[in-house]
């Protein structure tokens, strides 16, 4: 089975690498894919470049054997839908059960994403929770897609819903950005190479 986490990045953080790798190992994954979004479609525009938030994945990554920093959404023009990703990812990966991992807070928006239910047809969905968000209840559409046997996502491709618990960390990049606009040390939320790179590239001083 191979995991998609997607995402801003803006900047990468402990929270979105603590719950890569314990998904990593728990669900025996090959590799775990990050993917960072070049056009988000959801929300407002990032603040770092694209590039740079490729450059901070690689740097967070760069000791991880089975993380995968994947540039796909940067090679595509217009939004980056998640929806053409997985596409992209099937046609690479014909037979192998692919997991995209979101977040609770992202689970709570994903019937705004650009054609979700076909997400489905791709992938399975791992929703991770995350402190300060609780699942919304789950309308038909997600019941027939749930399930809570871990071994139905190794026996099919795509087309279920599971809940994960991964561990607490109540970090955000909004909240990192803030500490670092307003010259608070971000030390232990995200790894130093970041910080190191935040800071020779003059990132978010400003709000
Ligand atoms: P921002 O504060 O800028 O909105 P963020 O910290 O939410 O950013 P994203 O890059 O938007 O980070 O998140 C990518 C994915 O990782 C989303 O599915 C999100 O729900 C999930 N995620 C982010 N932070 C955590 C965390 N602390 N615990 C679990 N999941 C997380």
């Amino acid at each position: 089975m191979i995991g998609i986490l997607g995402g801003t990045f803006d900047p990468i953080h402990y929270g979105h690498l603590r719950s890569a790798l314990e998904v990593k190992d728990i669900f025996g994954l090959t590799e775990i894919r990050l993917i960072p979004s070049a056009q988000p479609p959801h929300r407002q525009q990032p603040i770092a470049s694209v590039l740079m938030r490729l450059d901070m994945l690689k740097l967070a990554i760069e000791n991880q054997p089975d993380f995968v920093a994947d540039d796909r959404e940067i090679k595509r023009i217009g939004p980056s839908y998640m929806v053409d990703t997985l596409k992209s990812l099937r046609d690479e990966f014909p037979e192998t059960p692919l997991l995209l991992f979101i977040g609770t807070d992202a689970f709570n928006q994903l019937k705004t994403w650009h054609q979700w239910s076909s997400l489905f047809n791709f992938a399975h969905i791992v929703v991770m929770t995350r402190p300060g968000f609780r699942p919304q209840p789950l309308d038909d559409c997600f019941i027939e897609r749930h399930t809570d046997k871990v071994t139905e996502l190794a026996h099919k491709p795509a087309g279920k819903l599971y809940f994960h618990q991964v561990s607490q960390l109540d970090i955000s990049a909004t909240a990192i950005r803030n500490m670092i606009a307003e010259h608070q040390n971000p030390g232990f939320l995200l790894p130093d190479t970041v910080i190191a790179y935040i800071r020779q590239h003059q990132l978010y001083l400003r709000q």
